[in-house]
């Protein structure tokens, strides 16, 4: 079945099939995947209802994956500005602006704990 949003001649369903979310369990979804290379995972495929997965863990998860990646090059300053880049880009929906310092300081004081213990005292 096409996506209702595309172009429905062009568009074929290549993938679909329930899944689980890695990140808050949920295992009442469906990944879909379609011939404009569209990855989605749904909580709802119905006949003109599709209803995306919001899943607050999976942009948590997603946030803490790209601070990592990107602290080693970055200020913290810097970072706060890659972060909410990021968000915007990824279209995240339960992630506010006002909060991405406080995950910037869990990635920070998490790798200083991890330093801090291989130090002798
Ligand atoms: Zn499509
Ligand atoms: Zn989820």
């Amino acid at each position: 079945m096409p996506v209702p949003t595309h172009n429905v001649l062009t568009c074929k369903t290549k993938i679909s099939k329930k899944t689980k979310c890695q990140f808050c369990k949920n295992e009442n979804l469906y990944y879909f995947c379609c011939s404009h290379g569209s990855k989605v995972i749904f909580e709802i495929l119905g006949k003109n209802k599709w209803i995306k997965h919001k899943c607050k863990e999976r942009e948590v998860a997603l946030l803490l994956d790209h601070i990592r990646s990107e602290r080693f090059s970055l200020n913290k300053e810097d970072l706060l500005y890659e972060a909410e880049k990021y968000i915007s880009k990824m279209d995240f929906e339960f992630l506010p602006y006002e909060n991405l310092q406080k995950y910037i300081d869990i990635e920070f004081n998490q790798l200083d704990l991890q330093f801090g213990s291989n130090e002798s005292k």
